[in-house]
């Protein structure tokens, strides 16, 4: 999933407890499954389908969501997967207006869109302007390497009309933050990565990197090689970030995960889920809730939604336009996962050095990696979770002249 919301909180629920669930602070809904654009390590299935939410189904979901007892205190809702921008705007004005409308007063609403950028034009930023939209989009660096991997469905490159959709944020001064996707050739350079951002003024910006999940299986980050060249990447980013001015989420992440436990220390709860309020939690249940077009819901990893697997019959735990949040938490499905995904947890707590900083990782990478969510490492722990771990603590041993100098 190309989206900035990854945490790496953890959970405290305790299996089969249903009074542990929540709070849902992170609606992601998916307008569409199409995509006008086709980049090539793209995991969605149906990506080709011209589906559209409609405004009734729309509706019987956030009825359900704001009758909940989950709801926590803010809810933010993101559109994403396809492309949310390749439906009609009229549709988000209209939604815009029910939430105003029906959003209780205890729980504050905000909007986000995540967007490959090539739609955007003035109306669509008058738009994200008039309703304090939080956009993130997804640019892979500069052309030579972003318009690789993501194309038009004819074959050609997107990277231009991308940048004309930023220029335009720009001019309405509209803030966004940006997903970088990252394949063994963009590894070969993070600093024309890192300099092109720094060029545009982009300064948020988070890594994801290409995974073996739902239809994409071709993942090329599978090579110690490439894991070797990972980690070079990374320390070159961590160097020109600490000399930049561009955010790099991981790192980011980290630093307040750090800052929280020094402050923490005293009373013991370090990792806790609340270690970056804007964080949410893949292995939290109800944390965050997915819902796709026509209303399927799936919880965990927003990945799931999309994904097929031996061991159980569906990973869609129910319809929102029917089933009530907690029809779903009481269905044996949900009780199933919920106890699978809570064991994987506690056998990574059990095993893994890095799990008080990890927290027991995303369960849609132990599922397409490992076949269970009773399960611990994956390639993307190896990668995306212990590598930034390991360069900051080295950067914090050596700041603080911890480094063994036997070594
Ligand atoms: S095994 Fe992976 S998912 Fe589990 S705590 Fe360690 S890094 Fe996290």
């Amino acid at each position: 999933m190309e989206s900035s919301e990854q945490s790496l909180s953890i959970t405290e629920c305790k299996d089969g407890d249903l009074t542990t669930l929540g709070p849902l602070e992170l609606l992601i809904l998916q307008p569409t499954s199409f995509c006008n654009i086709a980049c090539d390590y793209c995991y969605l299935p149906d990506r080709q389908l011209v589906n559209q939410m409609s405004l009734d189904t729309f509706s019987k979901i956030m009825k359900n969501i704001f009758s909940s007892n989950v709801l926590g205190s803010k809810l933010t809702i993101l559109w994403h997967a396809g492309e949310p921008l390749a439906i009609p705007i009229n549709f988000y004005k209209q939604v815009s207006k029910e939430i105003k409308r029906f959003s209780p007063q205890n729980c504050q609403v905000t909007q986000s869109i995540q967007t490959n950028a090539t739609i955007i034009n003035d109306d669509w930023c008058k738009f994200f302007k008039d309703e304090s939209i939080i956009l993130g989009l997804s640019i892979d660096g500069p052309d030579f390497i972003h318009d690789r991997h993501r194309k038009t469905r004819a074959g050609g490159n997107t990277h231009a009309k991308v940048m004309e959709g930023v220029k335009l944020l720009k001019k309405y001064e509209i803030k966004f933050n940006v997903i970088c996707v990252l394949t063994s050739f963009s590894l070969g350079y993070p600093d024309e990565i890192y300099d092109f951002f720094e060029k545009n003024d982009i300064r948020q910006v988070g890594f994801n990197i290409e995974e073996s999940e739902g239809i994409n299986t071709s993942d090329t980050l599978s090579s110690s090689e490439i894991r070797r060249k990972f980690r070079y990447f990374m320390e070159r980013i961590y160097k020109r970030e600490k000399e930049g001015h561009v955010q790099i989420r991981e790192f980011h992440k980290l630093r307040q995960y750090f800052t929280h436990s020094l402050q923490k220390a005293s009373d013991q709860r370090i990792g806790r889920c609340d270690i970056d309020t804007r964080s949410y939690s893949v292995s939290r249940p109800l944390n965050i809730i997915t819902v796709s077009s026509d209303g399927d819901a799936s919880t965990f990893s927003p990945e799931l939604l999309g994904m097929f697997s031996p061991e159980y019959p569906t990973l869609k735990f129910g319809n929102l336009t029917t089933d009530s949040i907690e029809t779903i938490a009481n269905s044996e499905l949900f009780k199933k996962i919920f106890s699978d995904v809570t064991e994987g947890i506690a056998m990574c707590k059990k095993e893994c050095d890095y799990f008080t900083m990890c927290g027991g990782g995303a369960p849609s990478n132990k599922l397409s990696e490992n076949g269970t969510f009773r399960s611990t490492f994956t390639k993307y722990c190896k990668t995306q979770l212990q590598v930034p771990i390991d360069i900051l603590l080295e950067d914090l041993e050596q700041e603080f002249g911890l480094t063994n100098k036997s070594k």
